[in-house]
């Protein structure tokens, strides 16, 4: 049986590439156990032509399309398309499924949608597609008929990682995505201990409470597999990246990784970890291991918005600290600021940027606040009153969606785009950024009057 998989990628990425995900790979790779044939359409957007295309030269039974937080509306146009135009049946699933699951069943044309982790239960789904069976009540499904919406049961979380199949990189067209960035990306773990209250994170956690271990990790000799694996498959692969956010936080996991790194793969490496998990023990073997990047987030320099909004616990001095324990390892280190969050002011943004000189990062990205929906600090910014009408590309465009009265989007936007330039800078710039950006706008609107 023929089944359209479909991704809604960054629309300002010019390369057009799929973004690997390790999920959708996974399933990938049970769905081809299990005969199912599969293509992946990364969409930059809703693309009528490109849809079609790949419609035409695939003829899918079903589609199922992994839906972002970021991509929500690109992704409700699409999917009515295909029901309208194509009368195809579509199933849902991923993080915007999981956390807004009324929502995307709401969507015309979606028939069904996979609750949390999705890997045995959208296999079961079209199992039953394809044997002509009722899927109604599969565990962790949701389905819409006549009748309503039947909601399956959760199953409980599963705990044995390495029973899984590596990903399939051919759906992604790997080839393309290795040989354009030099690297391959890995997975090692599932779930995460923390609590951002940007992240989705919590829905999860929420959701599973009481069915199972919620971060659970692979074996190190089942990650090292794969890797090989894919080095020699990919000879243009010269680093690899750990996706996940707890790559780096079990101590004894990670020892044994750092003895069999350097022997079974050997490439530099880069991870993310978290800066309240940062320890010296876990700086040296990083190094060891052959790491030469970490990325971590330092959230906002105000303490009220990183802790109260951000629900990100650790004060200025543990951040400083911990960055200077992975400099001193020998790490380069890429630290990331959020700006534009709830509450943000020109004052705020000063600490932000003091905290990131404090940090002395190799390398600092600013990233403007977005209300994820389904998050805690989304919630808190309807209950304000912020969230603007517009849309989801702001995001990809690196601009806010928020009309807070502390601080115009555009001076949010000018802080981002000079980010880099102010924290190497004198303190105070932040001021003459932002006068910059008054001035421009009132001579803009003394011209269009004066224009009248
Ligand atoms: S550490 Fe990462 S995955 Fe975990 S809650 Fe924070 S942002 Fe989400």
């Amino acid at each position: 049986m023929q089944v359209l998989l479909l991704q809604f990628v960054d629309p300002t990425e010019t390369r057009g590439l799929p973004v690997f995900s390790h999920e959708l790979g996974v399933l990938g790779s049970r769905l081809k156990e299990h005969g199912f044939a599969c293509r992946l359409l990364a969409l930059r957007g809703h693309r009528s032509d490109e849809l079609r295309r790949a419609v035409i030269e695939h003829r899918p039974r079903y589609v199922l399309a992994e839906v972002e937080p970021h991509s929500v509306a690109a992704a409700h146009r699409t999917l009515v398309e295909l029901s309208e135009t194509y009368s195809l049946p579509v199933g849902v699933l991923g993080v915007y499924a999981t956390c807004r699951p009324t929502d995307a069943l709401s969507v015309p044309g979606v028939r069904a949608l996979v609750l949390g982790e999705y890997d045995s239960t959208a296999l079961a789904l079209l199992e039953s597609v394809r044997d002509g069976a009722d899927p109604a009540g599969i565990d962790g499904l949701w389905v819409r008929n006549e009748e309503g919406v039947v909601r399956g049961r959760l199953p409980d979380l599963r705990d044995d990682l390495d029973s899984l199949p590596a990903p399939d990189r051919e759906l992604f067209g790997y080839e393309r995505i290795v040989s354009a960035t030099g690297e391959a990306h890995f997975k090692t773990s599932r779930g995460c201990r923390l609590w951002c209250a940007f992240c989705p994170n919590d829905w999860y956690m929420d959701l599973y409470e009481g069915r199972g271990t919620f971060v659970r990790r692979r074996s190190v000799g089942n990650v090292l597999h794969e890797v090989r694996r894919v080095l020699d498959r990919y000879p243009q692969a010269r680093r690899a990246v750990f996706l996940d956010h707890h790559f780096a936080t079990d101590a004894d996991w990670l020892k044994a990784f750092a003895d069999a790194w350097p022997d079974r793969c050997g490439v530099p490496f880069r991870c993310w970890v978290p800066l309240s998990g940062v320890t010296e023990a876990m700086a040296t073997e990083l190094s060891r291991a052959g790491c030469d990047e970490v990325h971590v987030h330092l959230g906002a320099g105000s303490r009220f918005i990183r802790e109260e909004v951000l629900s990100i616990r650790l004060d200025d001095d543990a951040i400083v600290g911990a960055c200077g324990v992975l400099r001193r390892a020998g790490l380069r280190v890429v630290a990331k600021v959020l700006l534009g969050c709830p509450y943000e002011s020109e004052v705020s943004i000063e600490e932000t940027v003091e905290l990131a000189q404090r940090a002395e990062a190799d390398e600092v990205r600013a990233e403007v606040f977005y209300p994820t929906p389904g998050t805690r600090t989304a919630e808190l910014c309807g209950e304000k009153g912020w969230i603007s009408g517009r849309g989801e590309e702001n995001y990809w465009e690196g601009r806010s969606v928020l009309d807070m009265p502390s601080m115009p989007a555009e001076h949010i936007r000018a802080v981002a785009s000079e980010f880099p330039r102010l924290v190497k800078g004198p303190p105070g710039n932040v001021r003459g950024v932002l006068r910059k950006v008054s001035r421009t706008r009132r001579r803009g609107l003394r011209d269009l009057l004066g224009g009248r």
